[in-house]
């Protein structure tokens, strides 16, 4: 993906974030795309949340059998079946399912809680003891669990209140020992811890929801930043007018090529490439169509060299720099050859010039040598820049090596 294909993306969606943010208070969910994103968040740390909360729970479960021995003795027996032998491994295995991702956690952990209430609820309703109705009142603990131990999103964490508090009222005008006062007390209970707690899971998921859009938005805006720094970054670092390297990448790209070669001893090559006549062809086509031939010429650079250990910059002027590095830059001679043909062979023309093109050629300087400490690499621009001179003094459309220095300068082709 491009920098501006990236920065259009991030911007579109921190646009839908920002909407998202303005939602009014009453919308839970956000708007499909974002919704996924969202979901995909949260998903696997909830999960895992659910699970350890599961498991845990269970065993308190399994551990208020030994309280039910005191508080309803006479089913003590089914309640030991009930609990241990239908409800904790199926109970496991709706864990497991949701551990493998088979069942949703959310609706997984709903249809969890259920069983437990029936079973609750249905061993009071078995029991004939005279404080059988006690176990209403462990009811809200289930809500509690779903609405905020969990917890579950808020519809969830409703059904399961408000099925809770319903499957209760019902036991209780059901149960033969039906006392007004305990019974009334208990639905009482029930439906006000319900209300409590479904305001309790709504705040949560609104400000649960909140807090993601606010750090996606956080993450968003640092990106672009980073995207934008980069775009930046490479602008400073183009001709505006050929698209090839400008001149203060040439002189960094330079520099660091000449310390690191120094130190590992390679050659650094470098040509100066200038466009013959080129003000004549200006003073006939006009600036455009001299900047319409730098820009083919430029083109025709770039594709000829084609090394990524070679780059091509605009020094000035009509004047290009390749600097090469490496294996390419004891080849500098031909490589610079290969360019002047490649200019000469395009024909560059101009809809106003002739029809067999504007006879566009390029004098080539060229100089190689490895780096040596006592010298800046102005030395290779200085040699470079010599051997271009005579190769116009010669009669241009050639390339002329640099004179070498006995001590350092590589035999180039
Ligand atoms: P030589 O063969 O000796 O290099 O001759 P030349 O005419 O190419 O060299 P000279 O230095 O006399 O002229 C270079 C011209 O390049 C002069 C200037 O107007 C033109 N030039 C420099 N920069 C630009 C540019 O960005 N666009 C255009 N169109 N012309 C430019
Ligand atoms: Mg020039
Ligand atoms: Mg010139």
């Amino acid at each position: 993906m491009t920098d501006q294909e990236e920065a259009d993306q991030g911007g579109a969606l921190l646009s839908q974030v920002e909407a998202e943010l303005r939602r009014p208070w009453t919308r839970i969910n956000f708007a499909p795309a974002v919704e996924g994103l969202y979901q995909g968040a949260i998903e696997r740390a909830r999960t895992r949340h659910y699970i350890l909360c599961h498991l845990s729970g269970l065993m308190v479960f399994d551990l208020f059998v030994f309280i039910n021995a005191l508080v309803i003795p006479d089913v003590l027996v089914p309640t030991m079946i009930v609990d241990f032998v239908v409800l904790t491994p199926s109970l496991l295995v709706l864990v497991w399912l949701m551990h493998r991702r088979i069942v949703p956690a959310t609706v997984a952990s709903t249809a969890f809680l259920f069983p437990i209430l029936l079973a609750m609820l249905g061993l009071m309703l078995a029991s004939r003891a005279q404080n059988a109705v006690m176990v209403a009142f462990a009811i809200p603990m289930i809500m509690v669990y779903a609405s905020i131990a969990l917890p579950l999103p808020v519809l969830q964490a409703g059904i399961v209140s408000l099925g809770a508090t319903l499957l209760t009222a019902f036991a209780v005008a059901l149960h033969p020992g039906f006392d007004l006062g305990g019974g009334l007390f208990a639905v009482m209970l029930n439906a006000s811890m319900a209300a409590y707690l479904i305001v309790a899971a709504f705040r949560n998921e609104i400000n649960e929801r909140r807090f993601y859009l606010l750090g996606l938005r956080d993450t968003l805006h640092s990106e672009g930043l980073r995207t934008w720094n980069r775009r930046l970054l490479s602008l400073s670092d183009t001709d505006g007018l050929t698209g090839v390297g400008n001149r203060r990448s040439f002189d960094a790209r330079l520099e660091a090529a000449w310390q690191r070669n120094g130190l590992s001893e390679a050659p650094v090559a470098l040509m100066m490439i200038d466009i013959d006549n080129f003000k004549r062809l200006n003073d006939t086509y006009g600036h455009l169509g001299g900047d319409e031939c730098l820009r083919e010429v430029a083109g025709i650079v770039g594709r000829t060299i084609r090394s990524p250990a070679a780059t091509t910059f605009r020094y000035g002027g009509e004047e290009f720099a390749v600097i090469l590095s490496g294996p390419e830059a004891e080849r500098v001679g031909l490589i610079a050859e290969r360019i002047r043909v490649a200019v000469e062979a395009a024909r560059i023309s101009l809809p106003s010039g002739p029809p067999g093109g504007l006879g566009v050629t390029v004098s080539i300087g060229c100089a190689a040598m490895v780096p040596d400490a006592g010298l800046p690499q102005q030395t290779l621009i200085s040699i470079a820049d010599a051997a271009l001179y005579r190769a116009k003094q010669k009669g241009r459309n050639r390339v002329q090596v640099g004179p070498v220095d006995p001590g350092t300068a590589l035999q180039v082709a």
